[in-house]
């Protein structure tokens, strides 16, 4: 496996690939890889010949006061990652080989971004489809791979893919969690003893608003309710937004009806977290 910060050589490597036939899976990553991202690694190496990861805490999908700087980071123990999934080459490039001095071109996109995570982080997602063309023209894979963990990401790459004529497939995988629930996600390690037990409450709130759904309940109201009313009781917690929405193009939904995402984001302590489930109805 090789590991390189450079655009020309992931390029160059690419098209030596291409050349021989071969397909080439690209999972985007900001590192600290757990194994939630192993999950859309394994499934990469899996259907395609090569896979190539990359690894960029990539700062334009950061809000002023979120957690840049902060953000978990171990290479090391990424490249370990990646090697033993079958991983072929990590991108791991510097903000510099990124975005130049006077970088100016973004991808704006209207809706599907502006509901849920994009209320309380409105230029988040600007900085996810910019840095996703980025990573797709650099790599020019067959298929990308994105978990379901941040549905509202995956349903806005899915539609930008659509209205750019990407030519690339947008294969999403399911979430991986913790034994006892909780979603796996790198953000987890900013949270101490206490705030790792109050965390539950998102999860748990999925499984009940699941269950509701599963025996038939369809008002959106009725089911947000009894999963706000979970989170509410935790003292540590503090609610985004618990919402129910298209999960395709993330418009409100007053009924559980067809492909319908329940997604929410939760301050425990000073660490926002987000969990979801999507059921088909
Ligand atoms: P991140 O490094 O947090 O930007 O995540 C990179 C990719 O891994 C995204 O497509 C995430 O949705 C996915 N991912 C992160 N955590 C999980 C998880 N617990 N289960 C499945 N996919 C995940």
């Amino acid at each position: 496996m090789e590991i390189t910060g450079s655009i020309k050589e992931v390029r160059r490597q690419v098209k030596e690939w291409k050349k021989q036939g071969l397909s080439v899976g690209l999972v985007p990553t900001m590192g600290y890889l757990h194994e939630g991202h192993k999950s859309l690694i394994d499934r990469a190496v899996k259907e395609n010949d090569r896979v190539v990861v990359s690894d960029f805490v990539n700062p334009i999908q950061f809000g002023v006061n979120e957690d840049l700087s902060t953000y978990p980071r171990d290479i090391e123990a990424d490249k370990k990652l990646c090697e033993a999934a079958g991983a072929d080459l990590i991108f791991h490039p510097t903000p510099e080989e990124m975005y130049a001095a006077d970088f100016s071109t973004y991808v704006e996109m209207q809706k599907v971004s502006e509901g849920l995570c994009g209320k309380s982080r409105p230029t988040h997602f600007r900085g996810v489809c910019t840095v996703v063309n980025k990573l797709f023209n650099i790599v020019m894979p067959d298929r990308a791979y994105f978990g379901e963990k941040d549905a509202q990401q995956l349903a806005v790459i899915r539609r930008m893919v659509r209205d750019l004529n990407i030519d690339i497939d947008i294969v999403g995988c399911p979430i991986v969690r913790e034994s006892d629930g909780l979603a796996k996600s790198s953000r987890n390690t900013y949270l101490n003893e206490a705030e790792r037990k109050a965390a539950l409450v998102l999860s748990k709130a999925v499984f009940a608003g699941k269950k509701m759904m599963e025996e038939g309940e369809r008002d959106a109201e009725k089911i947000l309710s009894a999963m706000r009313g979970i989170i509410e009781a935790e003292p540590l917690a503090r609610i985004d937004y618990v919402e129910m929405v298209d999960a395709d193009s993330i418009a409100p939904l007053e009924r559980a009806e067809g492909r319908v995402l329940t997604a929410m984001a939760v301050y425990i302590g000073k660490t926002r977290l987000i969990d979801n489930f999507i059921m088909e109805i």
